[in-house]
């Protein structure tokens, strides 16, 4: 195979366009791709013209616009080319408005109220930034989707506003440190995806995982991964075969896969791809997920995308690896060789540990989900749910001479100065081997680790955008009209440190004296979606979206709606499916297995005087207890739930699901592991822990 020539084979790229546009329909693209200004309809005719003859050759014969609605996940229509021709034949076609605009029939997706029902139209555009693609003989269209009122209905919209939005403050800020020659700022992101595999037959036993994509009960097997011999363990041959393929596919499409290896639990695996830009990294995670999911059913496994498909084993997250670079290729948060950039290191470093210290509520929030709740927890490699940020001790040193006018090593003998000092060059690999924080530097770029496994990564990188650009629109608004900028920029950078100096932690997020000292510090620690969601109320956060233009209030008010009632459909989804395996598998198999006992104890009785049945009578007893407990708790869970459904408004409603339906779910949980552990492996229903996580051989 010669991974030069299919890399980025069905992707109509920057090579493709210039082989197969005029000249000058391909600079108005790029124009257009750089200003954001509307192509005209003669170049949009030609460009749409290019790409379904390069579709058709590649076998293609539909297109799709394709879109990211906000149930974070991404939808698509397919239309055929065919148009009617003279005597009954078909041409091929695609027109210049088919590939800039569409309107998909989409009023069932989320609005959060955004589209009444008289006008539940959507709306589709192209996203020039983002290259179009073929995937399962279709040419796929990336899009934007908005309301007739022009409201964003997706996750992409937003992306790129942030996007745009820290591309010109930070412009603002290079353009202070005279870096003239810097036509643009971008945010790049790579992001690691954790992911599970397992067979697809035990998965086809289990409702739970078909119907929520994690269990909902299963009693602790006798291996989990305490032996660490996964980690890094050498990769099984079916699941060789599937990375490699999967490897091959997002190669095609364009996505720079480049690290696989095994995780901690058993069954759980990653892959990291070379970071990109920001948006087009958001198109790809998106991409890599739905193809994982594909390729495994392939070789007969089932690819579990869900933060915590398991109890007691590590869960899945996506890390967010975020920087901001120019268009010259400059990173801006790589610690330069001169005093220079190093000043401008710090201003951008600083800029984050603001961002992160006052929108730390929001960035918890963009990462709440229902199944992401049930991981962020600070056990099991996972954060708890209090957002810090790891520096490392070098560069805490560092911010220490400057927030103390203290001397630095780097420094000689005196005290350290922004713009006069140079820093020492800190090796990458000492900043970062703290793996329990959230939000780690790490040598050059910042590593979220809280999003989930299973979320689209536009929010979170939404929030760090915005909240970036809004420390770097205050820098700029003080520095431009600085008469000393070399004092001015080390009385900011000083000022911003002691300012934010809480949010940063470089012990232990797992140990239990971190919550004592969060709250000592005044660091919010919320623990649920139905904690977080205020956020969207307070004034803070929403100035900060509509000063920015990156969310209206209505857009917002939308986003609000819409996290809360996802969260409680998932919870009644849950706790309908629990209840369903309860009643018609567990309950009456335990039932089953407690007569069998029963008459193996009459007929030991009747037939062999003398002999106990100790085992029998113990069991009986035992299960009996057990079926009872299971019982009840499960109308109990019932009640629950019929009550939590009902309520009106949203936020009541999942608080009722947090509060009231969660802790009915677990109790009834603690009696069906402890049924499983009592009842004949023969007679139980469904696959055990052991039988799920050892599942691929
Ligand atoms: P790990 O986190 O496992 O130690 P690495 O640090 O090598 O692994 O990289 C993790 C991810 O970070 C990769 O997807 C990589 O492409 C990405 N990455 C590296 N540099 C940057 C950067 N400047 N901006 C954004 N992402 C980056
Ligand atoms: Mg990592």
């Amino acid at each position: 195979m010669n991974i030069t020539e299919i890399f980025s084979s069905d992707v109509f790229d920057e090579a493709v366009m210039r082989q197969r546009l005029s000249d000058f329909a391909f600079s108005s693209l790029m124009s257009s791709i750089s200003d954001g200004k509307r192509l005209d309809a003669a170049v949009a005719g030609e460009i749409a013209e290019a790409m379904k003859n390069w579709a058709v050759e590649k076998g293609a014969t539909h297109y799709a616009h394709w879109f990211q609605p906000m149930t974070g996940i991404t939808a698509e229509k397919h239309d055929s080319f065919i148009s009617p021709s003279y005597g009954g034949k078909v041409i091929m076609e695609f027109s210049g408005k088919e590939l800039i605009q569409g309107e998909p029939d989409a009023s069932s997706f989320p609005s959060g109220g955004l589209r009444a029902t008289f006008e539940a139209r959507g709306y589709t555009a192209w996203d020039t930034t983002s290259y179009a693609f073929i995937k399962d003989g279709v040419l796929c269209i990336p899009t934007a989707f908005y309301s007739y009122g022009g409201e964003a209905l997706d996750m992409k919209t937003p992306l790129l506003k942030s996007m745009e939005c820290v591309n010109k403050q930070a412009m603002r800020i290079l353009y202070l440190f005279g870096m003239d020659g810097v036509k643009s700022v971008k945010a790049s992101v790579g992001a690691e995806q954790e992911y599970f595999l397992i067979d697809e037959k035990v998965y086809s036993e289990r409702k739970d995982l078909i119907y929520t994509g994690r269990t909902l009960f299963g009693a602790k097997p006798p291996k989990g991964q305490e032996l660490a011999d996964h980690y890094f363990g050498s990769i099984k041959p079916r699941v060789a075969k599937f990375m490699a393929e999967l490897d091959t596919e997002l190669w095609k499409l364009g996505i720079m896969a480049k690290t696989e290896h095994n995780e901690a639990a058993p069954a759980q695996h990653e892959l990291a791809p070379v970071f990109t830009s920001c948006n087009t990294a958001t198109d790809h995670n998106q991409l890599t997920m739905e193809m994982m999911q594909k390729i495994a059913r392939k070789y007969g496994m089932v690819c579990l995308l869900h933060e915590k498909p398991f109890e007691g084993v590590n869960g899945s997250g996506k890390h967010n690896n975020w920087s901001l670079s120019t268009d010259t290729g400059e990173n801006l948060f790589e610690p330069g060789d001169t005093p220079y950039d190093n000043a401008r290191f710090l201003l951008f470093f600083s800029a984050v540990l603001k961002a992160v210290d006052e929108y730390q509520d929001m960035l918890r929030l963009s990462v709440s989900s229902a199944s992401n709740d049930c991981r962020i927890c600070g056990s099991h490699e996972a954060p708890p749910p209090i957002i810090s940020m790891f520096i490392g001790d070098e560069m805490d040193a560092i911010l220490t001479a400057i927030e103390n006018d203290e001397i630095y090593a780097g420094s000689g003998k005196e005290e350290f100065k922004v713009g006069v000092h140079a820093l020492p060059k800190f090796p990458k690999d000492t900043t970062d081997r703290n793996r329990t924080s959230p939000f780690a530097f790490t040598g050059n770029k910042f590593e979220f680790r809280m999003p989930g496994s299973s979320q689209s990564i536009s929010e979170p990188n939404v929030v760090l955008n915005t909240a970036v650009a809004e420390s770097l629109r205050q820098f700029a608004d003080r520095l431009e009209i600085s008469s000393d900028f070399d004092r001015d920029l080390h009385e900011l950078i000083k000022e911003t440190i002691s300012k934010h100096r809480r949010i940063i932690f470089n012990g232990n997020n797992y140990g239990h004296e971190w919550y004592e000292e969060a709250k000592r510090r005044g660091l919010s620690c919320l623990k649920t979606l139905p904690d977080c969601v205020s956020a969207l109320e307070d004034e803070k956060n929403t100035d900060l979206f509509i000063r920015h233009g990156v969310f209206t209030k209505a857009e917002i008010r939308a986003r609000y709606e819409i996290k809360l009632t996802s969260y409680c459909t998932v919870k009644n989804i849950e706790a309908n499916t629990l209840l369903e395996m309860v009643s018609k598998g567990i309950l009456p198999a335990a039932s089953a297995f407690s007569s069998q006992l029963a008459s193996a104890f009459l007929a030991k009785e009747q037939s062999v005087g003398g002999i106990s049945g100790t085992y029998e009578k113990k069991a009986i007893l035992k299960i009996d207890k057990l079926l009872s407990a299971a019982s009840n708790s499960a109308d109990a869970l019932k009640l629950e739930t019929d009550i939590a459904r009902e309520m009106d408004n949203c936020l009541d409603r999942a608080r009722a699901y947090r509060d009231n339906v969660i802790p009915a779910m677990n109790v009834l949980r603690t009696a069906i592991d402890e049924l499983e552990m009592n009842v004949d492996e023969r007679i139980w229903p469904y696959p055990t822990y052991g039988d799920i996580l050892f599942s691929v051989k």
